[in-house]
């Protein structure tokens, strides 16, 4: 079968292998591919920046991001079936207190496996396999857009941790920043548009680049902060920010209203701290705020994009389908990996 498979640590080892289909053990599916979408991870495993191989293998199937068709499975307590369509979730769990509570994206050891990135081979294959207690059921009406189902899922864990987190106290927030306009960017302005929240997303694009137009669809404002000063946006209750960079991140915790929240998505390099770091603390002490991290999605923040999904679809037509701006068959994987700033998000289809 043919197979996208990088070796660990190695810069550009991305290739497309002819390798021997997998076999699936007694809790396990096979599960025939149909997409795989790459993202920011993918590109970073490539450059050898990080990955690792599962044990025996001196290569890593890449995707983490996919939809398939399940080929082969066991009587399960799921009810998943031969030919239902299927997301799995990335991240396996270890044997600490809160992967075995269920929350293996809390875990505490850092000892998780990861398909396609950390010891456990990715989806990028025609075919793959998964534990069966890790799949979600996907309703056909949604096979077009599910395999954004990943990225959905780490725009719903922010969310639903910001809001957690606000049960504090009393808290009605009205305006939302959201700082990057990439595929989990987007798809956190879809989400916080169903809630009814004034939404600004900023980015570098122009105002009239897809990414522009598409925040516009779903009711969010857009802001190129090449033309507005971020600063001069004014206040927010919640602000996510998904650049992944320091320095705008850091610009925008001053943008937070009084017992507002901002939650961290990006992966941020190391970076001097900024000077006046008291004048930071007393800002967030007397504001009353919260700044938080958020990583992974287990496998209920899959469960409540898919029921999000349905509803964006109601609401906002045809914006997930054009989330996808590229879909390209494995023969064309290259044109996945070179940086291209007008893509969103691109797919590699394995089968129609
Ligand atoms: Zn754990």
């Amino acid at each position: 079968m043919r197979a996208l498979t990088v070796t660990p640590g190695v810069k550009d080892s991305i290739q497309l292998e002819n390798i021997d289909q997998p076999s699936p053990g007694s809790s396990q599916a096979l599960l025939r591919v149909r997409e795989i979408g790459v993202c920011g991870t993918d590109l970073d495993l490539n450059q050898g920046f990080y990955g690792e191989a599962p044990p025996g293998s001196n290569y890593l199937i890449t995707g983490h991001e996919s939809l398939s068709t399940v080929e082969d499975i066991p009587k399960n307590p799921q009810g998943i079936t031969k030919g239902d369509l299927v997301v799995p979730t990335v991240r396996r769990p270890d044997n600490c207190m809160t992967c075995v509570h269920g929350e293996s994206d809390m875990c505490l050891t850092g000892n998780y496996k990861e398909h396609g990135i950390k010891g456990l081979h990715g989806f990028g294959s025609d075919y793959a396999i998964s534990d069966i207690a890790f799949l979600v059921k996907v309703p056909p009406d949604l096979t077009d857009v599910a395999v954004l189902l990943e990225p959905m899922s780490v725009a719903e864990k922010g969310v639903y941790q910001a809001f957690k987190i606000q049960e504090r106290m009393l808290w009605k927030p009205k305006k939302v920043l959201i700082l990057g306009a990439g595929p989990v960017g987007l798809l956190t302005s879809y989400l916080l548009r169903l809630k009814g929240l004034d939404v600004v997303v900023t980015a570098t694009r122009a105002s009239d680049s897809l990414k522009a137009r598409l925040a516009q669809r779903a009711g969010a404002t857009y802001v190129n902060t090449m033309e507005q000063p971020l600063l001069s946006l004014g206040k927010f209750d919640l602000i996510m920010e998904e650049t992944g960079s320091a320095q705008i991140a850091l610009q925008a915790t001053g943008m937070l209203n009084t017992n507002g929240i901002m939650c961290f998505l990006g992966i941020y390099a190391p970076t001097e701290a900024p000077e006046d770091i008291g004048a930071f603390y007393k800002d967030v002490v007397l504001g009353n705020k919260t700044f938080f991290g958020s990583v992974n999605a287990n496998i209920n923040y899959f469960r409540m994009g898919l029921k999000n999904f349905s509803e964006i679809q109601r609401q906002f037509p045809g914006i997930l389908h054009d989330t996808i701006s590229v879909r390209i068959p494995p023969e064309h994987f290259q044109e996945a990996y070179s940086p291209n700033k007008d893509n969103i998000k691109t797919v590699i289809r394995f089968q129609n």
